[in-house]
C-alpha cells in the first residue's frame, strides 16, 4: 500500500485514491493497445472514446443537454480570463464583473483589454468577507454578460445561491467548487474551471457554453482563441491535453459510480459541518475570515489567535500527516481546502487534530 497524507492542498489538489490505482494499472498497456494513453494518436478511436464519453459525462453529471457544448482547452482557467472577453466584448461592448476577490480582479483586468467593464457589486470594502448579495448587483440589461466567481479560493467564500440573470448571459468561473454540489447548471451560459482541484490534473481547463451564446463569437479571432473552433473539431482541432482529459474522464466516472452529485454534496456538507461546527463552538481560537452565510464549503479560511500558534499549528499538523493547511500567501492563516477526493474521515480526523491542539494550547 502507498502510503498516503491527508492532502489539503489548495490546488493542484488530491485526486481520488482509486483514480490514481487506475492510472498506475493502466499506463503500461491502455486497454489491450500495448501503449499508455500518453502514446496513441489523438485521432485514434481510443482517444475519441475518451474524448466523447467525457464530455457526454460531464453533461450527464450536471443534467445538462445536448445544447451545451464541453470543451477541452489548455491554457488553465487563466486563459479563459482573456478568451471570454476576446470572444464577446469589442469595442463599445460592456461586460459586468463582481468583484469577489484576487481571481475576480484577474478575470477583470483581462476583460479590460478587450471591451468596457462594469464591476456589479464588489465586497472589497470588507476584505471579501461575503458574496454581494443578486438584489444588489448593479448593471445594465444590455450588457455582454455577467461574470461571477463561484467560489473564491484564497478568501474562502462561495455563492449559496445562482443568480438568475433572465436574458443576460451568466458566465461562471467554476475552478475552486466545480461539481462540489448540486447547482442549476441550466442557468449559466458559459462554465470554465481549471481541472486540477475537483477535476483532475492541471493541463486541461473544462469550458461548458451554451449554443446561444457560442453562435455569438467573434470572428476574425486567432483560430486556437475562438470557442467556436473548440466546439466546432470537438476538443480536437490542434493535440489535447491527452492525459489530463484522461484523467477527467476517470474522476467523472468516480463521481458518477458514487451516485453522482447528490452523493458528493452530502459527503462535501458533511466534510464541512466538521470543521464549521468546531469552529462555531470556539470562536475565540478558530477565527473564521468570512460571514457565515458565504462560507465556502470547498476552501475553509481562518486565523488562530496569533501568528506563533498559526506557526506551531502548520508544524504540527504536517507532522501528524495534514498537508497543505497553509493560507494563501496574500491573506495568512489557516486554509482548509475540502475538494471532491478528500474523504469525510479527513475532514474528520482534521477536527479532532484541530480540536487536541486547541486544547494543548
Ligand atoms: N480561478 C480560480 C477560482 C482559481 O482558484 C484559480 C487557481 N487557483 C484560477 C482561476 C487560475 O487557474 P489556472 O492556474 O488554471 O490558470
Amino acid at each position: 500500500m502507498a502510503k498516503r497524507v491527508f492532502n489539503f492542498n489548495p490546488g493542484p489538489a488530491i485526486l481520488p485514491l482509486e483514480v490514481l490505482q487506475i492510472i498506475k494499472e493502466e499506463i503500461p498497456d491502455y486497454r489491450g493497445t500495448g501503449m499508455s494513453v500518453f502514446e496513441i494518436s489523438h485521432r485514434s478511436t481510443d482517444y475519441e472514446e475518451i474524448n466523447n464519453s467525457a464530455m457526454a459525462l460531464m453533461r450527464k453529471i450536471m443534467g445538462l443537454g445536448e445544447n451545451y457544448k464541453v470543451l477541452f482547452v489548455g491554457g488553465g482557467a487563466s486563459l479563459q480570463f482573456a478568451m471570454l472577453p476576446m470572444n464577446f466584448l469589442g469595442e463599445g461592448r460592456t461586460a459586468a464583473y463582481v468583484d469577489t476577490g484576487s481571481w475576480s480582479n484577474k478575470a477583470i483586468k483581462e476583460a479590460k483589454l478587450f471591451g468596457n467593464v462594469v464591476v456589479a457589486a464588489s465586497s472589497k470594502e470588507a476584505n471579501y468577507r461575503f458574496i454581494p448579495k443578486f438584489s444588489e448587483f448593479k448593471y445594465s440589461s444590455d450588457v455582454s454578460y455577467l461574470h461571477i466567481t463561484s467560489n473564491n479560493t484564497i478568501f474562502g467564500t462561495q455563492y449559496q445561491e445562482i443568480p438568475d440573470t433572465g436574458k443576460v448571459p451568466l458566465v461562471c468561473d467554476m475552478s475552486s467548487d466545480i461539481l462540489s454540489r448540486r447547482r442549476d447548471f441550466g442557468k449559466f451560459s458559459l462554465i470554465y474551471a481549471g481541472a486540477q482541484k475537483n477535476l483532475g490534473p492541471a493541463g486541461v481547463t473544462v469550458v461548458i457554453i451554451r449554443d446561444d451564446l457560442l453562435e455569438k463569437c467573434r470572428s476574425g479571432l486567432p483560430t486556437m482563441l475562438s470557442y467556436q473552433t473548440h466546439a466546432k473539431e470537438l476538443s480536437l482541432y490542434n493535440t489535447p491535453p491527452v492525459f489530463a482529459v484522461y484523467v477527467v474522464r476517470l474522476v467523472l466516472q468516480w463521481i458518477e459510480k458514487q451516485g453522482g452529485l447528490e452523493a458528493v454534496e452530502k459527503t462535501n456538507r458533511a466534510k464541512k459541518d466538521q470543521i464549521y461546527g468546531l469552529m462555531d463552538k470556539h470562536p475565540e481560537f478558530f477565527k473564521g475570515t468570512v460571514n457565515a452565510d458565504s462560507r465556502s464549503w470547498m476552501n475553509i479560511t481562518l486565523r488562530l489567535p496569533s501568528e506563533e500558534l498559526e506557526k506551531k499549528f502548520l508544524a504540527e499538523a504536517k507532522a501528524a500527516g495534514f498537508i497543505g493547511l497553509k493560507g494563501h500567501r496574500s491573506v495568512g492563516g489557516i486554509r482548509v481546502s475540502l475538494y471532491n477526493a478528500l474523504t469525510l474521515e479527513g475532514a474528520t480526523k482534521l477536527a479532532e487534530f484541530m480540536e487536541g491542539f486547541r486544547k494543548a494550547n
